[in-house]
């Protein structure tokens, strides 16, 4: 495994394997078994496997946790070398903002509900460094999890709107045995949040199962799915939403294929989760 930490250095190498189907994961390090599984199916389905590592200020808002985002370098080197990646491009913040930005960004479908209602500037961020990635870069595909199901709806648009050459994957969570979506935030959980934390896969799930069973009406089903996580978290419910996928729109019925999602902030950490399936309830695990 070659880790690169330049800008040039890394157009260097993209321009010398053209010839390679190149599969690329960005992250923002400290990793777990979520980005390891991209890093593993992206290797398998591609000759030559990149990863990034890079806390992308720009996406954090200004009462986020950007200085409290964990960080493990060393640990994250060793766990990319054994998973396959082929170049770790890791770049420090004046190699990717040497200079106040000119241009901006900006996205404005897909973000007025969710997380993009909940942090206001944060997609412009990460359509932001993902356009300045794909640029370096110049993956043929790239890998992302649908636990970021809204991040994924946004890429989808990103790649389609811009005309990006590259085939975007997005894979199944990967979660905890009691089901807790894996992040890198759950160090920030207490341990009693920890194990109240399980119950918002818990209301998904039951939410999905009222789909199932033949109900189609968002309004109740949101409302199911709050009660169980009320009930059980001490988190604040920040959303429940239930909305067609990936355009993001709100529905009268379930009759499309959907998302199910919700972010509960808990006192250092905010969590979020989605469940996606179609009309009648089957689950959608790749895209
Ligand atoms: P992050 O480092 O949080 O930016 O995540 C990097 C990539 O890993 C993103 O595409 C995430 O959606 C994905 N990811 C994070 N957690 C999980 C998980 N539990 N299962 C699958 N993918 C994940």
């Amino acid at each position: 495994m070659k880790i690169i930490n330049k800008v040039e250095e890394m157009y260097k190498y993209t321009r010398s394997c053209k010839s390679e189907i190149t599969g690329f994961v960005p992250t923002m390090g400290y990793f777990h078994e979520g980005h390891l599984e991209l890093m593993q199916r992206a290797k398998e389905e591609n000759d030559l496997l990149i990863t990034s590592i890079f806390v992308n200020p720009l996406q954090f808002g200004p009462n986020e946790d950007f200085d409290r985002y964990p960080r493990n370098e060393e640990r994250d080197i060793q766990l990319a070398q054994e998973n396959g990646v082929d170049i770790l491009f890791i770049p420090s913040m004046e190699e990717m903002y040497p200079n106040k930005m000119t241009i901006s960004l900006s996205i404005n479908d897909r973000t007025n509900v969710l997380c993009g209602r909940s942090r206001p500037g944060h997609f412009n961020g990460v359509i932001t460094v993902l356009t300045k990635l794909f640029h370096i870069i110049q993956p043929d595909k790239t890998y992302f999890g649908l636990k970021d199901a809204q991040q994924v709806a946004v890429v989808d648009a990103l790649i389609e709107d811009l005309n990006f050459p590259l085939q975007l994957v997005g894979l199944p969570t990967v979660r905890e045995a009691d089901g807790l979506a894996k992040s890198s935030r759950n160090v920030n959980l207490t341990p009693k949040e920890r194990e109240e934390a399980s119950s918002i896969y818990k209301a998904l799930k039951y939410g999905r199962k009222l789909v199932v069973d033949g109900e189609k009406n968002p309004a109740t089903i949101i409302k199911e799915v709050k009660a169980i996580i009320l009930k059980e978290t001490s988190g604040a419910i920040d959303y429940v939403e239930l909305l067609s996928y990936p355009s993001l729109n709100s529905l009268k019925a379930v009759d499309e294929q959907v998302v199910l999602a919700a972010a509960v902030q808990f006192k250092e950490a905010r969590l979020i989760d989605n469940l996606l399936f179609d009309q009648s309830g089957n689950l959608v695990n790749r895209l």
